[in-house]
């Protein structure tokens, strides 16, 4: 279970964000596209637009459930 308090610095503020147990594996980036990206710098993913749609937040919450690590949060 991602950990609100473990947050990757990149995250914009809001429901969705990554933790630090990412392991760049690319699954929400593919499923989430315009909600997940990669900070290419440091090899992990975060939430650069919080989902603003219905679509959008299905999306998320496919990405949440995929992520291999349980790296991806929803604390709404
Ligand atoms: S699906 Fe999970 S482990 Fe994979 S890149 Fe996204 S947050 Fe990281």
């Amino acid at each position: 279970m991602a950990d609100p308090t473990d947050r990757v610095p990149e995250n914009v503020l809001g429901t969705y964000y990554v933790d630090t147990q990412c392991i760049d594996c690319d699954v929400c980036r593919d499923t989430a596209q315009d909600n997940f990206t990669r900070a290419d710098s440091n090899g992990y993913s975060f939430v650069f637009k919080q989902p603003e749609t219905q679509g959008e937040i299905d999306l998320c919450e496919e990405a949440l459930l995929a992520c291999p690590v349980e790296a991806i949060g929803n604390d709404g």
